[in-house]
C-alpha cells in the first residue's frame, strides 16, 4: 500500500497583507518559509497543489456578517487599525485573509478525500485571535475555526480537535467553540501573557463544558515542559474525545529566539510535538492532520521550525 503524501499549501496573495513598517506580522515571515523550503530537498516530496476552494460561502459559519462587511470595506483603502490598535487592514489585507482560509479549506479536502495524510498551510495573516465579530491580535479571519466548520459540513465529520501550540492563547477559537461539544479546543500557551485568556479553569460552557482544555505554562517553559504537558494532559483528553480530524494552530512563537514570547523551544521541539500529533491521529484513527500557521516572529527561527514540523509530518509513518 503506497503511503499518502504530505502536502504544503500556500498562496501568493498571503504576501499582500502589509502592516506598517516595524510590525512583527510581516510578509517576510512567509517569504522566509518559502525560501527555506525551496532550498531543502524535502519540497520535492511534498504535494503542493490542491483544487482551490472559494472561502466566501464559509466565512459566516464563524463570523458575524456585519463584521465581514466592515472587513470587506477595508479593501483598497489606506491601511488602518481594525478593532484593536495592533491589528491592521487595508489594501489587499482582505484578499490575504481570504486566501489563507481558501488554503485551509483546500487542505481539508486533501485530507478528507484521502489524497494527503497531512497538510501544512503556510498562510498569513494568522487567525486564532479573530473573534466572531472583531479583528484582534494581528488576526482578521479565524482560519482554523472556519476550516473546522467546513470539515464538519462538507464531510459529515462530527468530532474535530484543534490543538493550539502558539505561544499566545487562541481566545478567538476558544470563544467560537466554547459551548460546542463537537469541536474540542486544546491549548498550550504562555500564561500570563497576551491576550489574557486561557486560565486552566476555562473549560467550556453548557453543552461545551469539558470540551475546552487550557494548559497554561509559565514563561521560561522548556521542551520538556511542553512534551510532558502534551503527553500527560492533552493526549489523554484528545484520545478520549476520539476526533475524526486533527487541526493544529501551529504558531512557532514559543521558539526561544522569538521576540513576542518568553518560552525556550527550539526547532526540534516542534518536530517532537508533531510526532505526538501523528501518534494521536494513529491511535484514534482520524483522517489526518491539517496544520495552519499562526504566529512566529523571528523569521529565521520560524522558517527552520516550519521545516522541522514538515519533516516530522513527512517522516512519521501516518
Ligand atoms: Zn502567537
Amino acid at each position: 500500500m503506497s503511503l499518502k503524501p504530505v502536502a504544503f499549501l500556500s498562496h501568493p496573495a498571503c504576501l499582500r497583507h502589509r502592516p506598517p513598517a516595524g510590525h512583527p506580522e510581516r510578509p517576510e515571515r512567509l517569504s522566509a518559509i518559502l525560501s527555506a523550503l525551496e532550498s531543502d530537498p524535502l519540497h520535492l516530496r511534498l504535494l503542493s497543489t490542491a483544487p482551490p476552494v472559494d472561502p466566501e460561502p464559509w466565512l459566516t459559519s464563524v463570523h458575524d456578517p456585519e463584521y465581514l462587511q466592515r472587513l470587506r470595506q477595508t479593501q483598497g483603502k489606506p491601511l488602518q487599525p481594525l478593532d484593536h490598535g495592533d491589528t491592521y487592514a487595508g489594501g489587499d489585507s482582505y484578499l490575504a485573509a481570504q486566501a489563507a482560509v481558501g488554503c485551509a479549506l483546500a487542505a481539508i479536502d486533501l485530507v478528507c478525500c484521502g489524497e494527503a495524510r497531512s497538510v501544512f498551510c503556510a498562510v498569513r495573516p494568522p487567525g486564532h485571535h479573530a473573534r466572531v465579530a472583531a479583528a484582534m491580535g494581528f488576526c482578521l479571519l479565524n482560519t482554523v475555526a472556519i476550516a473546522a466548520r467546513y470539515a464538519q459540513a462538507s464531510y459529515k465529520i462530527s468530532r474535530v480537535a484543534i490543538l493550539d501550540w502558539d505561544v499566545h492563547h487562541g481566545n478567538g477559537t476558544q470563544e467560537i467553540f466554547y459551548e460546542d461539544p463537537t469541536v474540542y479546543y486544546a491549548s498550550l500557551h504562555q500564561y500570563p501573557h497576551y491576550p489574557g485568556t486561557g486560565a486552566s479553569d476555562e473549560t467550556g460552557r453548557g453543552p461545551g463544558l469539558g470540551f475546552t482544555l487550557n494548559v497554561p505554562l509559565p514563561p521560561g517553559s522548556t521542551e520538556e515542559d511542553y512534551l510532558r504537558a502534551t503527553r500527560e494532559r492533552i493526549l489523554p483528553a484528545l484520545t478520549a474525545f476520539r476526533p475524526e480530524l486533527l487541526l493544529v494552530s501551529a504558531g512557532f512563537d514559543a521558539h526561544r529566539d522569538d521576540p513576542l514570547g518568553a518560552m525556550l523551544l527550539v526547532e526540534q521541539s516542534f518536530a517532537r510535538l508533531t510526532h505526538l500529533c501523528v501518534e494521536l491521529v494513529e491511535t484514534v484513527q482520524a483522517k489526518g492532520i491539517v496544520s495552519i500557521l499562526e504566529g512566529g516572529y523571528n523569521t529565521q527561527a520560524l522558517a527552520r521550525s516550519v521545516l522541522a514540523h514538515l519533516q516530522a509530518l513527512e517522516s512519521s509513518p501516518g
